[in-house]
C-alpha cells in the first residue's frame, strides 16, 4: 500500500442520508475483495485506473478525435457511425481496443465531453478533509456526520484510520460500511475512531456465498462477532435479491445469527435488489450477468421483514 495520506477515491458524495443518520458526507474508496452478482459500483471493484467509455457522450472523431492522438498504445481507432442525439447529426465514435488498453488515462485527459474517462482518483487526506469540512454545519443540526464507503472501505484500511483520526479529531460521529471480509487486525486499528459499522451479510451458507460473491462467508460472520462481542454498535444490512438470496430458510438463519449477535446490533435493513448500475458494466467493457432479473415485490420484501422480526430484531426496509 503506498503513502496513507492520499486515497484511492472513486466518489465523495454530500448530503447523502442513507448510510448512516442525519445529513453526511460520504467518501467511496476503490477496491473490493468480493464480486457481487449484483454489484451496482463496478467501477469501484478494482483498486487499479480503469478507463470507462460512455459511447453516448463522444462528439465525433471528425470534430474532435483528440483521444487519437495521444493514446501511447494504439488502444482507439476510428469506430462505428451513429446518430448522436446530442450533436444531432450522424458521427463516427471511437473504438476501444481493451486488450491494447494498458489503463494510462491519457485520452481521458483530452476527453473534455468526458465519453472516456478514468474511474477513480488519487485524493489527498487534506482533500478530502476540505470537502467534508464545508457541510459541518448539516452535520451537526442533523445529527449526521461523515461515511466511509465504498467498494471495501478496508482495502485501504491505512488510509481509512488516517482518514477516520482526521474526522474523530472534529468530532464528527463517524459509519464504516463494509462487507466484513478484512482482516480482524486490520478492523482493530480502525474501530476505535467509528461510531456505527453498517455491516453487510450476504448468504448464510458459504458455498452460496461464494458462488454469489466470489468468496466464502466464515471470516464475514467471524468478525461480525467479533465486532458484536467488543460492543461495537452495528446495524446490519442484507441485500434482497430474488433467487439467489431471499429463500426462508436464508433469511431465517440471518435473523438467527443476527439475534445472536446481541446489543451491539441496533437494526436490520433490507434493501431491495435494484439495478441502477448495470450501465456502468458496458461502459467498463464487462457483462452484467443478473440482466433478467426483477426487483422483488413488497410482499416479498414484507415476508422477509416478517421473518426477520420473528426472530426479535428490529427491521427497516430500504
Ligand atoms: S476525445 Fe472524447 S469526444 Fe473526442 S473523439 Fe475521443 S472519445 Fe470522442
Ligand atoms: S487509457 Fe491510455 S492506453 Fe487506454 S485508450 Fe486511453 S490513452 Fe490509450
Amino acid at each position: 500500500m503506498k503513502n496513507v495520506q492520499t486515497g484511492k477515491i472513486i466518489d465523495i458524495q454530500r448530503y447523502t442520508v442513507h448510510d448512516g443518520p442525519g445529513i453526511r458526507t460520504e467518501v467511496f474508496l476503490k477496491g473490493c475483495p468480493l464480486r457481487c452478482l449484483w454489484c451496482h459500483s463496478p467501477d469501484s471493484q478494482s483498486l487499479e485506473d480503469e478507463i470507462a467509455w460512455f459511447e453516448i457522450k463522444c462528439i465525433g472523431t471528425d470534430s474532435c478525435g483528440k483521444c487519437l492522438e495521444v493514446c501511447p498504445a494504439g488502444a482507439l481507432t476510428k469506430g462505428r457511425r451513429l446518430y448522436s442525439k446530442f450533436e444531432k447529426r450522424e458521427i463516427q465514435v471511437i473504438e476501444l481496443n481493451r486488450d491494447a488498453c494498458n489503463n494510462c488515462g491519457r485520452c481521458a485527459l483530452v476527453c473534455w465531453p468526458k465519453a472516456l474517462y478514468l474511474t477513480g482518483r488519487d485524493m489527498s487526506l487534506s482533500e478530502i478533509m476540505k470537502i467534508i469540512d464545508r457541510d459541518k454545519l448539516y452535520y451537526r443540526k442533523s445529527g449526521g456526520g461523515v461515511t466511509i464507503s465504498g467498494g471495501e472501505p478496508m482495502v485501504q484500511y491505512k488510509f481509512v484510520k488516517a482518514l477516520l483520526k482526521q474526522c474523530k479529531a472534529r468530532g464528527l460521529h463517524v459509519c464504516l460500511d463494509t462487507c466484513g471480509y478484512a482482516q480482524w487486525d486490520h478492523y482493530r486499528e480502525v474501530l476505535e475512531y467509528v461510531d456505527l459499522v453498517l455491516y453487510d451479510l450476504k448468504h448464510m451458507d458459504t458455498l452460496q456465498s461464494r458462488r454469489l460473491t466470489g468468496v466464502p462467508n466464515q471470516l464475514i460472520l467471524e468478525n461480525a462477532r467479533r465486532m458484536a462481542a467488543g460492543g461495537v454498535p452495528m446495524q446490519i444490512r442484507v441485500p434482497i435479491i430474488p433467487g439467489y438470496n431471499d429463500s426462508e430458510e436464508n433469511i431465517r438463519a440471518t435473523g438467527a445469527f443476527c439475534a445472536g449477535l446481541g446489543p451491539s446490533v441496533s437494526q436490520v435493513q433490507i434493501l431491495p435488489y435494484h439495478r441502477l448500475g448495470s450501465a456502468k458494466y458496458e461502459r467498463l467493457g464487462k457483462k452484467y450477468l443478473l440482466e433478467d432479473l426483477k426487483p422483488p415485490s413488497q410482499e416479498q420484501m414484507e415476508k422477509c421483514r416478517e421473518i426477520l422480526e420473528s426472530c426479535g430484531l428490529k427491521v427497516i426496509t430500504g
